[in-house]
Order: C-alpha cells, then sequence, then structure tokens
C-alpha cells in the first residue's frame, strides 16, 4: 500500500479540503498511475454536496484522470511503467454479462464500479477519484493515450467527450445528417466538435443571444435562440437527431416538433423526470424516438482518444490550481467556465499538510 494525497469531500456541507489516504498494493493485473491532470466534472459537485443521496464520506472526485504509469502488476501486459494513460468513469466491472462482453460495461448487468463512490469489487473499500496524486486500477479499464495528444485538454474527453460521441456513435450520426445540440456547456461544445468530426451538419440551440458567436466559434454551423419562438417555428422537422445535453428540467416538446419524421432525441445530460410532460402526439404522428445514453464502453473511449489526436479536437480547459478547488465548484455552478476545468495535479505539492 502507498500513501495519497488529495482534496476529498467530507459532508455534503463543507467545503473540500485536503485528504491523506492509502491506495493499494498493486494486484496482478493492476496498473498504478501517477496523476498528471484530473478535470473536474459537474458529477463530482453532485457527488461532493450528496445530491444523488448515494455519498459516503470522505469521498475524492474525479473522473477524467490523466497520468503515468508507475507500477505494473505480474499479469499486466497492455501497459509498462511510463506509459501515458487515461482512466475515466469506471474503474471495474463484472466483465462477463452481455454488456461487458459487448464492450459496453457502461451498463454491465450487475453495475460497473465508479472510480469514486463504489465498493472495490474484490475488498470493498470505497474506491476514490482523481483530485489526488496517484490511483491503482486494473488494466482492463486503464486507457491508452495516444502519441501527441495534449494530455491536459484530453482529460475531459474520457467523460464529457466520451458522453457525446457513444450516442453519436450508436445512433449512427454522420454525412448527410442534421443535428441539434441542446446546451453549450462541457458536453455540448465536445458534442459540436464531435458531431462536425463525424460529417454531421450541426445547429447549436441555446437559450440566450449572447451565445450565439460563441457556438459559431465552437464550429456550429448554425445558432438557433431557442427562447424565441419564431426561430423555433422556422426550423420544425428540420433534424435527424438532437444531442440534448441540458442537466435541468425543460421542455423537450418544442424539439421534438424540431425533429424530421423518423427523428431521434437523444439525452445525455438530464437525471431528473422529464417535466413538462411529453406530448406522445409528438411522437405518435411522426415516429419519433427519445433516448437515454450513458458515458460510453472502454474500448470505444480509446477509439475516441485516437480519433481526437487525428483530428487535433480538444476540450476548451482553464487550468486549476487544486487549492482553488472549492472556487473551481462555486464557478463551475454559475457557469463561469469556457468549457471546463482540468486541475494541474503538480499543484497538490504545495497543499497545507
Ligand atoms: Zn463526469
Ligand atoms: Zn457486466
Amino acid at each position: 500500500m502507498s500513501q495519497a494525497k488529495s482534496y476529498a469531500a467530507f459532508s455534503a456541507d463543507k467545503p473540500l479540503a485536503p485528504f491523506t489516504f492509502e491506495r493499494r498494493a498493486p494486484r496482478a493485473d493492476d496498473v498504478a498511475i501517477e496523476i498528471l491532470y484530473c478535470g473536474v466534472c459537474h458529477s463530482d459537485l453532485h457527488f461532493a454536496r450528496n445530491d444523488w443521496g448515494m455519498s459516503q464520506y470522505p469521498v475524492v472526485p474525479g473522473h477524467e484522470i490523466v497520468g503515468r504509469v508507475t507500477a505494473v502488476g505480474s499479469d499486466v501486459s497492455r501497459f509498462q511503467v511510463g506509459d501515458l494513460v487515461g482512466v475515466g468513469c469506471m474503474v471495474d466491472s463484472c466483465r462477463t454479462c452481455s454488456a461487458c462482453q459487448e464492450g459496453v460495461e457502461q451498463y454491465c448487468l450487475e453495475g460497473f464500479t465508479m472510480t469514486y463512490g463504489s465498493p472495490d469489487r474484490q475488498d470493498g473499500t470505497l474506491t476514490q477519484g482523481g483530485y489526488s496524486d496517484a490511483i491503482v486500477v486494473s488494466e482492463h479499464f486503464v486507457l491508452k493515450m495516444p502519441d501527441g495528444i495534449d494530455l491536459a485538454s484530453a482529460a475531459p474527453i474520457l467523460c464529457a467527450g466520451i458522453t457525446t460521441y457513444s450516442p453519436l456513435k450508436h445512433f449512427g450520426v454522420g454525412k448527410g445528417h442534421k443535428i441539434g445540440v441542446i446546451g453549450m456547456g462541457g458536453l455540448g461544445h465536445m458534442g459540436v466538435k464531435l458531431a462536425k468530426a463525424l460529417g454531421a451538419e450541426v445547429t447549436v440551440f441555446t437559450r440566450s443571444d449572447a451565445k450565439v458567436e460563441e457556438a459559431k466559434r465552437n464550429g456550429a454551423d448554425h445558432v438557433v435562440v431557442s427562447s424565441d419562438p419564431a426561430q423555433m417555428e422556422a426550423v420544425a422537422e428540420t433534424y435527424d437527431f438532437m444531442l440534448d445535453t441540458v442537466p435541468v428540467q425543460h421542455d423537450l416538446n418544442p424539439y421534438l416538433a424540431a425533429l424530421k419524421y423518423n427523428g431521434t432525441h437523444i439525452i445525455v445530460g438530464l437525471l431528473e423526470p422529464i417535466e413538462p410532460t411529453i406530448e406522445a402526439f409528438n411522437l405518435v404522428f411522426k415516429r419519433r424516438v427519445v433516448a437515454g445514453s450513458l458515458i460510453g464502453g472502454i474500448a470505444e473511449t480509446e477509439e475516441l482518444l485516437k480519433l481526437c489526436a487525428e483530428q487535433n479536437i480538444t476540450c476548451d480547459i482553464e487550468m486549476l490550481d487544486i487549492n482553488d478547488i472549492n472556487e473551481g465548484f462555486e464557478r463551475m455552478e454559475k457557469g463561469d467556465v469556457r468549457y471546463r476545468f482540468v486541475i494541474d495535479m503538480a499543484t497538490l505539492k504545495n497543499t497545507p499538510a
């Protein structure tokens, strides 16, 4: 075992604070990783504050982890000491069910092991995430970082990137398709870049005029201000897909009306009940589908990292000193970050003991 430094939440209503804890010694199939960067995801904040009622404390958040291999177990074949690697939202699954066999471990029939806040499948200890200087993970859940990729801006690909890429691939979004991306936050801006990379024509839907230029800078072909009924009316029955990244309750009906017949509305940002209710009319009369999608599998995430390296697709980030993490959370809550904070883990060395 070894001592890891970190920042952890100790209760739902207190700021994160320094925390030292033990990481397990590598098992035969484990890879030990020195963490260089970790993205800050909205889920981290929800978990720290127990918004989903499942947090156990102390919890070290962070599931957009990039680092360097420092040790490998005796059975590890995919990695060597010194390799640059990533760890996303999952660190284990049952590995034998149909979902795991198909490479969609995020839908493991037994439930996947989250990078933080899940009991380890072997010893039952709670997993702890990437706001720390080291992590130990089974090689099956460790991702190869392709040569030449910018490590810091690649971190959010491991959650925000794959969350948008996986449904685009699954539903076959590509050339000749028109897609609407709803929301321009961490997920939305990656959705725009990846849908463009797959060849689709992309329209961003935003509530405010203020974001029109910003959406175009991120590569959107068109922008619709969704709070303007005339603009929504003008795009009725236009799109093959909607990628809905909005994390709070919102009316789906105007967006369903903007889908062509056979169109698909894909939810990736919302975990609450859909309100107001969906008008069945909007589905039945046009054979439209409302779908959901959760992160992506390990092989698919490696595929995405390669695509991003080849096409130079990066997440727009702001580097964060880990000692400013509480301020970072506050700014993220206000939407005051373009588009993701990434913690430079070297700053953990300056943390008061
Ligand atoms: Zn996340
Ligand atoms: Zn499984």
